[in-house]
C-alpha cells in the first residue's frame, strides 16, 4: 500500500514538473521567422526607478528598440517610466498585474483578473495594447493556458536568457553574454530583466557587436512575431 501512495506521489510530482516543461515548448512563441534577420530584446519586471532609465540610456545610445513586459502595478506606481519608455519608441506588453511567483497554480479566474487589470493600465497609456503575454518565469499551466486564450492573447517566451532575474545576479555578469549568445539568431528573442542595469551595461556592446557581425537588425517584438505569421 505504501509503495502505491509513494508511486502516486511521485508520478503527480513528475507531472507537476513537466507538463509545465511541456507547454514551455508547444504552447509558447519562443522564436521568430528563422529565414529573416530580425531579432527582439525583451526585458521583464519593470519599470523600475533604480534600473529603467539606465536602462533607457542605454537602449537610446546603441539605437536598440525593446519590449519591456511590465508588471501592471509597477507602470501605476512610475507612470513617467512608462511614458518615457514609450515616447523613446519601445513598446509595453503584459508580464501580469502582481507578479506572483505562484501564477501558474493559481485559479483560472486569478489569472485572468491579472492579465484584464494590465490591460487596463497599458491602455490608459493611449498606446495600442498589444495581445502579447509573457507569464511569470515563462512557467505555463493548463489554467496559464485556458486563461490567455480566453483573452484572445498569446504567450512568448524566449529563445535565450541571461539568467539575471531575482535580487541579485546568480552569476557572474561575463556569463550573461554566454548565455544570450544562443539567442543571437535570425529571429532570436533575448530576455534580460529590468532590475540588473549594471549586468546589461556589461554585456549590451558585445552584443551589438554580434548583432551588427551577423548581420541581424534589431526589431520590436511585435514585429518580429508579425513577421512570423
Ligand atoms: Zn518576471
Amino acid at each position: 500500500m505504501f509503495a502505491l501512495i509513494l508511486f502516486v506521489f511521485c508520478l503527480g510530482l513528475l507531472a507537476v514538473v513537466l507538463i509545465p516543461v511541456y507547454l514551455f515548448y508547444s504552447q509558447s512563441i519562443r522564436r521568430g521567422d528563422k529565414n529573416k534577420p530580425f531579432i527582439s530584446l525583451t526585458i521583464d519586471d519593470g519599470p523600475c526607478p533604480d534600473s529603467t532609465p539606465i536602462i533607457l540610456d542605454l537602449l537610446k545610445q546603441y539605437r536598440i528598440p525593446a519590449t519591456f513586459f511590465c508588471v501592471g502595478e509597477k507602470m501605476q506606481a512610475n507612470p513617467a517610466l512608462v511614458m518615457r519608455i514609450i515616447q523613446e519608441g519601445h513598446e509595453i506588453a503584459n508580464h501580469t498585474y502582481s507578479h506572483p511567483y505562484g501564477l501558474a497554480f493559481k485559479k483560472e479566474s486569478f489569472i485572468v483578473s491579472e492579465i484584464l487589470k494590465t490591460q487596463a493600465v497599458i491602455q490608459s497609456f493611449s498606446v495600442p495594447v498589444l495581445t502579447l503575454f509573457r507569464p511569470v518565469a515563462g512557467v505555463i499551466s493548463p489554467p496559464v493556458l485556458r486563461a490567455v486564450r480566453s483573452q484572445g492573447l498569446q504567450i512568448v517566451n524566449w529563445t535565450a536568457r541571461a539568467y539575471d532575474g531575482g535580487k541579485k545576479l546568480l552569476h557572474s555578469k561575463d556569463r550573461m553574454f554566454y548565455f544570450l549568445r544562443a539567442g543571437l539568431v535570425s529571429g532570436g528573442i533575448l530576455l534580460i530583466h529590468d532590475n540588473h542595469h549594471l549586468a546589461l551595461l556589461s554585456v549590451i556592446e558585445k552584443l551589438q557587436l554580434e548583432v551588427q557581425k551577423k548581420q541581424l537588425s534589431w526589431v520590436l517584438l511585435s514585429q518580429l512575431i508579425k513577421s512570423r505569421i
